[in-house]
């Protein structure tokens, strides 16, 4: 029988993954990140198409501060994983904005651009704003545990009209809502401080930049990543803990200590201990992702915002559509309207929109392409009223579902926040198996990578 030994064996090569294999790899751990897919990133992860170049999830790294900054997730990350921040090549955004019918909310990566907006175009909200923003100073950010509660409860305490709380919530949701219509207050600090007090920002080349840092100082380390390596079992023994992993080939990986980004209710039923899995906390969050190449710049057709997130009513309803795309909100993100200094070559438009799992599932496969034009369409006729219409432009296009979400990460539903309830301690009922990444509690990609080493620095480091 084929068998390997290591210190520890970490599933999946997403962001988490990563950053716990660097972690404990630093730590001369004997370490082996095994990668189902073919490519590591996961989630974020990136891909060659018609000669372009197109990164799966990248819109924008959030939690950016500039250079040297101390303190705050990112310059803890760089600092965690031994990296320079001129590794990363982190570029600023331009400038977002939220609108919605009548409203739109400008932002940068300045707070007080925010803070201004607010008080222009709420000024009766303004003075609870203020309070409500100074009450999630004292929040820790990459702690273990999560302060509970609903985070709308908090900030209704603060802010009395329901269309300035929707517009605070509608990037929050999008970029990191597990949950519908509401995020736990934990969350709510973690994302609003990524979003707005800190910011958005992007490396020239997308996101396959950071992952090749990424598995370069992994390497250089000695730690071993190996793709096409798919985990087909964590077999128990009868102490309640791991005693192997079985790989889809059969063969058997032996470590001390497991970590697995695969999420709960993968691992779970990797595990065989399904009933640890509640039907209510499975993600039920999809998204569709539609991706447009311009024959020129966004910017030269009048689009020269980053991120625009758009809702067309007052209220914003974050759930589970009862149709393929829920047409009525969406996030248009341009990556060439980043402040780069020099030309950018790819003049693509990104466009995120809800979407249903369940029936994207249902469809015949001619019919799933067929739905994948018509959406395709809608989708950007929706977002028109809202940027300017660049529809005359496409050259080229593609489009991914909740289904090629679930078929490339082997997330259940596609669901890109992972489960609904968070495991924020990182514990399973096996004493050597921790949780790390999304379903740890810890989104994005800054989240992913705070979230792996966090996991690593107090489980797998303590020997
Ligand atoms: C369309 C889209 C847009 C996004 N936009 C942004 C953005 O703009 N900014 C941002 O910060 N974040 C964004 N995100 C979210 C971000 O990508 C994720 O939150 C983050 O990458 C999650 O990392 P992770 O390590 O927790 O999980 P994952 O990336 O899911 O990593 C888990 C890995 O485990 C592997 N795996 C699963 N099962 C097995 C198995 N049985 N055996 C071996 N391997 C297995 C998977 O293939 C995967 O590589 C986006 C995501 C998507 C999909």
């Amino acid at each position: 029988m084929n068998e390997k030994h290591y210190d520890a064996a970490i599933v999946g090569a997403g962001m988490s993954g990563l950053a716990a294999g660097i972690r404990l790899a630093q730590f001369d751990r004997n370490v082996c990140i095994l990668e189902k897919h073919s490519v590591y990133g996961g989630l974020n992860s990136f891909y060659r198409r018609n000669g372009r170049n197109y990164d799966v999830g990248l819109h924008a790294m959030t939690n950016y501060v500039p250079k040297g900054t101390k303190g705050g997730p990112l310059s803890r990350i760089i600092r965690h994983l031994r990296m320079s921040w001129d590794e990363f090549g982190l570029v600023q955004q331009n400038g977002s904005s939220i609108a919605f019918p009548g409203v739109e909310l400008n932002f940068t990566n300045d707070f007080e651009r925010f803070e201004t907006e607010v008080a222009e175009k709420f000024p009766e909200q303004i003075d609870g704003f203020r309070r409500m923003v100074a009450g999630l100073a004292g929040y820790d950010q990459l702690g273990m545990g999560a302060a509970g509660g609903s985070a709308r409860e908090y900030v209704s305490g603060y802010i009395s009209d329901p269309k300035l709380v929707d517009m605070i919530f509608c990037p929050l949701l999008y970029y990191g809502g597990a949950r519908e219509q509401d995020m736990e207050f934990g969350q709510f600090c973690v994302m609003f401080r990524s979003i707005f007090l800190e910011g958005f920002a992007r490396p020239f080349d997308g996101v396959r930049h950071i992952l090749f840092k990424l598995v370069k100082r992994f390497k250089s380390l000695g730690g071993e990543i190996r793709l096409n390596a798919g985990v087909k079992e964590i077999v128990r023994n009868r102490s309640d803990e791991v005693d192997h992993i079985v790989l889809d080939n059969g063969e058997e990986i032996y470590a001390k200590r497991y970590l697995s980004s695969a999420g709960w209710p993968e691992t779970m039923k990797l595990c065989g201990l399904e009933s640890h899995v509640e039907e209510r906390s499975i993600g039920k969050l999809g998204f569709v992702e539609t991706i447009s190449v311009l024959d020129k710049a966004p910017s030269r057709n009048g689009h020269d915002k980053t991120i625009v997130f758009f809702n067309d009513s007052d209220r914003f309803d974050y759930k589970n559509p009862s149709s393929l795309v829920d047409l009525r909100s969406g996030v248009v993100c341009v990556p060439g309207n980043f402040a780069y200094g020099k030309p950018f070559q790819d003049n693509m438009i990104r466009i995120t929109a809800l979407a249903n799992y369940d029936l994207w599932r249902k469809l015949t496969p001619e019919e799933y392409r067929r739905q994948k034009l018509v959406q395709y369409e809608k989708t950007l006729e929706s977002a028109a009223r809202f940027v300017p219409d660049f529809r005359r432009h496409v050259i080229d296009v593609d489009m991914f579902t909740p289904l090629t979400i679930q078929r490339y990460t082997s997330r259940e539903r596609g669901a890109i926040y992972g489960a609904a309830d968070k495991r924020y301690d990182g514990l399973t009922p096996l004493r050597n198996l921790f949780i790390c990444g999304a379903d740890q509690g810890m989104v994005g990609i800054v989240g992913a990578l705070v979230s792996g080493v966090v996991i690593a620095n107090r489980y797998a480091l303590s020997d």
